[in-house]
């Protein structure tokens, strides 16, 4: 099963993705953590990446579909896909169809995740993740059980990222609303879109998320 969680920045896409992987052997596909992998490694993607990244803009859809076809062809994906974060252009939509149509694969659902604007802020503002193992936080929402240790590896290092800041956010929501929002109607022709209400705790989430894969399931 292929699925994607369509959101704008702070949404709790990557949240969801890692439950789906847990729960249902979903692999998370996030095109930003692979962006990240790609700077830290100091790859020729990373530095192109890197500064576009900073101001909020979008990485070019060549690279973008470029990384995401290669990560397609590996096999741990078989059992399917939560794709988080891509495609964020109607041009990425369509080389998505095609990288499905391709590899005899389809789109089981789209779920757009509708929380707003201040909401997004908020929850970018306090969002933190274990340097060791990935782990999201939220210094409100979603703390640590035990200050400064990691829930899930023990890890006593946390990172924040340096686009998570409320200038960058704001031009970040400016450039979904702009870029990415169009997609709600090309999934909505195509009829797999499921909007479920995001602004839910992250328990409640999980399950209206349930609640659509059981439908399409059927
Ligand atoms: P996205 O991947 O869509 O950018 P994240 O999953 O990283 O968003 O979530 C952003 C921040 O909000 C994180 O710190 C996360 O812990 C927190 N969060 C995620 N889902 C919820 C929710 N339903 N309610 C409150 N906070 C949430
Ligand atoms: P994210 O981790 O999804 O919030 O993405 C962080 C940043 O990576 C974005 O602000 C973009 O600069 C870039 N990025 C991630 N995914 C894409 C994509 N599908 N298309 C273009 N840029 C992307």
């Amino acid at each position: 099963m292929n699925i994607i969680l369509l959101g704008p920045p702070g949404a709790g896409k990557g949240t969801q993705a890692k439950i789906l992987e847990e729960k249902h052997g979903l692999k998370q596909l996030s095109t930003g953590d692979m962006l990240r992998a790609a700077i830290a490694a100091g790859s020729e993607v990373g530095l192109k990446a890197k500064a576009i990244m900073d101001r909020g803009d979008l990485v070019s859809d060549d690279v973008i579909i470029g990384i995401v076809s290669d990560r397609m062809d590996k096999p741990d994906i078989k059992e399917g896909v939560t794709f988080d974060g891509f495609p964020r252009t109607p041009a990425q939509a369509e080389a998505l169809d095609r990288m499905l149509a391709g590899r005899k694969q389809k789109l089981d659902a789209v779920i757009e995740m509708k929380v707003n604007d201040e909401a997004l802020v908020e929850r970018i503002a306090g969002r933190f993740t274990c340097a060791k193992c990935g782990q999201g936080y939220h210094d409100k929402f979603a703390p640590t059980a035990r200050p400064g240790i990691c829930d899930a590896c023990g890890g006593t290092e946390f990172t924040r990222r340096p686009d998570d800041n409320e200038k960058t956010v704001r031009d970040r929501l400016q450039v979904y609303n702009k870029q990415t929002a169009p997609l709600v109607a090309y999934y909505a022709g195509k009829g797999n879109l499921h909007v479920i209400d995001g602004m839910a705790d992250i328990a409640r989430v999980t399950e209206a998320i349930g609640a659509v894969l059981k439908k399409v399931k059927g």
